[in-house]
């Protein structure tokens, strides 16, 4: 790992944010050839993970294709097979589960999706970034100059590990730095937002009758509350509440708690045995109104937030980063300019199609409160249950296959652990 120290350094790229997407970028790009720094003010540890041992609060639901661009960037190789969850089935019920819609997995090679803990795909990222040539900066940037032209700007960096700032020029800017993004605040890109006045309440808990595989997800008075399966027989939980109800609940005992995630599930995998420590997190709308600047790019949560119910924000930051490296690994081999307006133009172009996935949140979620409809609710998604090619096209759509995404990801028939 190269700390860099008080004189300016020269990169093709810079990006700013390190964790899941702005490292998983980070390591593409440098496998491509570009030079790359990559600042991060809070860095993960890189003690490996064990085999064992209690499961992190923040779990993804990694779809196919993004599993494929993990293992073209050597990530998924290095993640331990025995914390990996494949989803074999999903189901998604209101009333019973007679009245459900029950996604099964097409190919037997190939999942619904992995349910992976955050900190495990970042932690291994880190560790190839270190044996990489990618420059890591721990620390967070104070100031950019934008140069003159096609030169990029110039940033300065307040690093933990030296008093004095470190100076980085590079044409390209990545921000990845999250939904809060200082780098598109910089930029003057606007970015809207709309709470949901939801909390989503995440735990791991263990359940009195097997998870099968299976991911869970219970309407209920028009909020969700899944069961995500893990390897060790336990589930994560996802459980959404209205906000005023969320400090409540946190300040329950975790005896109490078992008994409301009891309920909360509809006993669908029966009383609580175990529950560990419980936490929550607002769910927000946010759209940045465009995906690039002059010499600057976003990806992952910088661009959009999207209701987590269906679990796409991991994944989508992920498709960036894979549209991306395709775009880049094209430029690159044809000696383009990384900066060039039709480059980055190309990638906001390929990547917004996001805004279907997130109307298509947005409608589930509406469809699910509105209280009209809550009689004919339960038949809809029995008869939607039966329309296999309606069924399939929607699983195919959230699982990335009808989308710009490059081709080498799309495959299907790649050998799965
Ligand atoms: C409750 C909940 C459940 C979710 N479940 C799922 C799921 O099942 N599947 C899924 O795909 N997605 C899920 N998501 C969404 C997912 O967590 C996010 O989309 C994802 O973490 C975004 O990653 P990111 O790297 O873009 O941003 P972040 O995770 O916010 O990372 C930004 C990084 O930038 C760094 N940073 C910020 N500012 C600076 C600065 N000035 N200088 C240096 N570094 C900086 C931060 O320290 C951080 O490491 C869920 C979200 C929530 C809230």
């Amino acid at each position: 790992m190269t700390n860099v120290n008080n004189k300016t350094q020269t990169v093709d790229i810079t990006i700013v944010g390190g964790n899941i997407i702005g490292a998983a970028t980070a390591l593409s790009l440098a496998k491509i050839g570009f030079s790359v720094a990559l600042i991060e003010k809070t860095p993960p540890s890189v003690e490996p993970f064990g085999a064992t041992g209690p499961y992190a609060l923040r779990v993804s639901a990694i779809i196919p294709v993004v599993r494929n661009f993990l293992q073209q960037i050597g990530v998924w190789q290095e993640l331990l097979e025995q914390r990996i969850q494949p989803v074999h089935t999903m189901q998604v019920w209101e009333k019973d589960l007679e009245h459900s819609l029950h996604f099964n997995q097409q190919h037997p090679e190939q999942h619904l999706a992995w349910i992976i803990e955050n900190n495990h795909i970042q932690n291994i990222c880190w560790r190839l970034l270190a044996k990489s040539s990618c420059k890591i900066i721990t620390g967070e940037w104070q100031k950019i100059k934008k140069l003159p032209a096609q030169q990029g700007m110039e940033m300065t960096i307040n690093t933990a590990d030296s008093p004095s700032a470190t100076k980085i020029q590079s044409k390209l800017l990545i921000g990845a730095d999250g939904a809060k993004s200082t780098i598109r605040q910089w930029s003057g890109i606007l970015c809207t937002q709309k709470p949901y006045h939801q909390h989503c309440i995440v735990g791991n808990v263990r359940t009195e009758k097997p998870h099968q595989h299976t991911a869970w997800q219970r309407y209920h008075n028009g909020l969700a509350f899944a069961f995500l399966p893990l390897a060790d027989g336990s589930c994560s939980i996802a459980w959404y509440v209205d906000e005023n109800q969320s400090t409540k609940i946190l300040e329950q005992t975790s005896e109490q708690h078992k008994q409301t995630i009891y309920q909360a599930s509809g006993a669908m995998l029966g009383k609580i045995s175990e529950i560990n420590e419980i936490n929550a997190f607002p769910i927000i709308r946010s759209d940045a109104n465009t995906l690039y600047n002059e010499n600057l790019l976003l990806i992952g949560d910088a661009v959009r937030t999207i209701h987590p119910m269906a679990g796409q924000g991991v994944n989508l930051g992920l498709c960036d980063a894979s549209v991306l490296t395709e775009i880049m690994g094209y430029a690159y081999d044809h000696k383009l300019a990384i900066n060039e307006p039709l480059i980055l133009r190309k990638y906001a172009r390929k990547r917004s199609e996001y805004k279907l996935l997130q109307t298509g949140m947005d409608t589930i979620n509406f469809l699910f409160q509105n209280s009209a409809i809550t009689d004919i609710r339960p038949s809809v998604l029995k008869h939607l249950n039966k329309l296999s090619f309606g069924k399939n096209l929607l699983a195919d759509t959230a699982m990335g296959y009808h989308t710009h995404l490059p081709n080498k990801i799309k495959q299907i028939n790649i050998p799965t652990q």
